[in-house]
């Protein structure tokens, strides 16, 4: 598998095209916004989309699945379905932030903790980590030792926890619980900024190192 990352939207989001390189199908991760440029990444890659992912329904990451999967004709696969309200309030998080008009959408598919979602022959395992949103899933997949943490994890910083329906505590959980048993060598995609690994994290991130922890 392939990943190519499309920073999108005013916000900077990480727009993961994942491209199965054996048969060339791909997943859109997160398509918070500028669909021409995603689709054009993905011609180029001489790819063709089977399905949209979410990891949660923040308009930088979900704004413009609707749209995309109209479009294309593929299906939404996620967030969780504690989501829900927030893709209910897509059309008012694009105006508060100035973004075009997004659309609300029914996924074709909500995703649990312990789910796959697969396209081509990759499959990725699925972890709902709540607390940036009580709805938040990580995709991961164990052949590559990757994952895509939406904005769970950063580097060197964690998901903001001051919106609706956000908890620090659980948000501390699902990172310690969920994420740290993958291994310290599994590198991430965040939602936003630069990739890097869970140990390079349990080492020096200020809000969840080891030493933050207490552990
Ligand atoms: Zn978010
Ligand atoms: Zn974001």
């Amino acid at each position: 598998m392939q990943i190519k990352i499309v920073p999108v939207t005013p916000f900077q989001q990480n727009c993961s095209i994942l491209i199965c390189e054996s048969t060339r199908k791909a997943a859109i991760v997160d398509p918070g916004g500028d669909l021409d440029r995603l689709l054009a990444t993905v011609e180029q890659a001489g790819a063709e989309v089977e399905k949209i992912i979410i990891t949660h329904a923040h308009i930088d990451h979900a704004g413009g699945a609707g749209e995309l999967a109209r479009r294309l004709g593929v299906p939404i696969e996620g967030p969780h379905r504690e989501d829900q309200f927030w893709i209910d309030l897509l059309p008012e998080q694009g105006a508060s932030f100035g973004f075009p008009p997004a659309e609300r959408f029914t996924p074709h598919r909500w995703l649990e903790n312990g789910d796959q979602v697969t396209f081509g022959e990759q499959t990725l395992d699925v972890y709902h980590c709540p607390g940036h949103t009580p709805g938040h899933v990580v995709l991961f997949h164990p052949g590559l030792r990757v994952a895509i943490v939406g904005d769970v994890l950063f580097q060197g910083s964690i998901g903001r926890t001051d919106f609706p329906r956000g908890d620090h505590a659980t948000l501390l959980r699902s990172i310690r619980e969920r994420l740290w048993p993958l291994g310290d060598d599994v590198s991430f995609v965040p939602g936003h900024g630069r990739t890097s690994t869970f140990g390079a994290e349990r080492r020096s991130n200020p809000f969840v190192s080891d030493a933050a922890l207490g552990r």
